[in-house]
């Protein structure tokens, strides 16, 4: 698809680009870089690509797709050393969380002879690192493309299809909105899962011990979304800021009502409430976006005897 294909930062996401990439044979050549030496080592070890570069200007250096797979706060600085190196007719693109900060941020310093095509793949897991990464990562994910107002359809198109054949099914939207989506979808909860987590940290009256050894599936599951990449996620929040407090303050609304119901004991309400909530569920597992298996499909732990 690419002849050289360039991965900027080699933590989950770009690892696992990188399985992917080898395995479905989309590049004659995959090149890498990333800041720290222990990174690098570790992604020399584990194969992941067939060169590692020692600069941002080397890694850029003829490639026909450049992705950013850095944290998005990182990309502008990036874009500005990359911007002069870039080969002609070449693709820009990311994976970055969120999409109209990194418009803004990028943008400007792509030369018109590059096509700049942002995206964000929908796939993760609460790991980090070179090590974390693998090529199912995307298979049956959606990877959202945003391409700007002037992007020409062939880079776009080739971008899906690379996406495609990593696993995803590709969809396009305008920046603002998916950052709205994303809000909802994603950048809520997690905040949700982090104040839940502090929350119970911050309860003296159970111990931390009672609240890891009983923890409940409710509280598992929260605790899992809640070790997710810090400075991921400290990028998103302050990256995506309107948003998620537009839906944030939707949020604290749905819970006072929630909250006056149980005070007010509104049964009614609650009930009619957790009926439309189970729909949403529902229709998840329907979309194929999550197993209906129960408690996750977690495989359950052998009975010590
Ligand atoms: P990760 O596993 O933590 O890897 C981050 C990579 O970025 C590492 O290679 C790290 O380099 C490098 N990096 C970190 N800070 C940097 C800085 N200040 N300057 C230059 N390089 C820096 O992160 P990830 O989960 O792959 O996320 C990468 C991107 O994917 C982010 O933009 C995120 O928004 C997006 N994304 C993440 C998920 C998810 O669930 N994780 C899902 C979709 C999209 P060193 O190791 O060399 O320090």
């Amino acid at each position: 698809m690419y002849d050289k294909i360039s991965l900027i930062g080699m933590g989950l996401i770009a690892s696992s680009m990188a399985h992917g990439i080898h395995r479905h044979g989309i590049a004659r050549s995959l090149v890498g870089y990333t800041r720290s030496q222990q990174t690098r080592e570790v992604a020399c070890e584990l194969g992941l690509v067939d060169h590692m570069c020692n600069s941002l200007e080397e890694v850029v250096e003829d490639a026909d797709l450049v992705v950013l797979c850095t944290p998005v706060r990182t990309f502008g600085q990036i874009a500005r050393i990359i911007a002069p190196h870039l080969k002609p007719g070449a693709t820009l693109s990311d994976v970055g969380s969120v999409k109209s900060y990194v418009v803004k941020s990028v943008a400007p310093h792509v030369p018109a002879n590059v096509h700049f095509v942002p995206g964000h793949p929908l796939a993760g897991t609460e790991h980090s690192g070179p090590r974390a990464g693998f090529a199912e990562l995307f298979v049956n994910r959606w990877c959202l493309i945003t391409p700007l107002a002037n992007s020409p359809k062939e880079p776009v198109e080739r971008l899906a299809e690379f996406w495609r054949i990593l696993g995803a099914q590709v969809d396009y939207m305008e920046p603002t909105h998916h950052d709205l989506v994303l809000a909802v979808t994603s950048h809520v909860p997690h905040l949700i899962a982090y104040s839940m987590v502090g929350t119970a940290d911050h309860l003296h009256r159970v111990s931390k011990t009672e609240v890891i050894q009983y923890s409940a599936a409710g509280f598992r599951d929260f605790t899992r979304i809640a070790a997710s990449n810090p400075t991921m996620w400290h990028d998103v929040f302050l990256s995506n800021k309107e948003a998620t407090l537009d839906i944030l303050g939707r949020f604290t609304e749905e819970l006072f009502s929630l909250q006056r119901a149980i005070r007010t004991g509104q049964g009614d309400q609650l009930l009619e409430y957790f009926q439309r909530t189970r729909s949403i569920r529902k229709g998840i597992v329907e979309a194929g976006q999550d197993t209906g298996a129960p408690d996750f499909g977690r495989i359950p732990r052998q009975q010590e005897t």
